[in-house]
């Protein structure tokens, strides 16, 4: 081996402009490096792990809770 770049994970976003870190709460909107429906999840270029339940992973290994607006069930009202 001849790279020895341990530790460090280099960023993978090459985009002009440099898309969100994952440490910014813009986060989300970085492009979609890897997109696997099948599984529910999608790699962003910024490292974070986005699943289909709004979910997050980042690279840190922090997770962010589900998100997703809700409205789908709402509460309904006898009138
Ligand atoms: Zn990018």
């Amino acid at each position: 081996m001849k790279t020895t770049t341990k530790g460090k994970i280099p960023p993978m976003c090459q985009h002009q402009p440099p898309c969100p870190t994952a440490d910014s709460a813009d986060r989300e909107s970085a492009r979609l490096v890897a997109h696997h429906p099948e599984q529910g999840w999608s790699l962003l270029c910024n490292g974070v792990l986005l699943f289909e339940d709004t979910g997050e992973l980042l690279p840190d290994g922090q997770i962010i809770a589900p998100h997703r607006p809700l409205g789908a069930d709402k509460v309904m009202t006898a009138a």
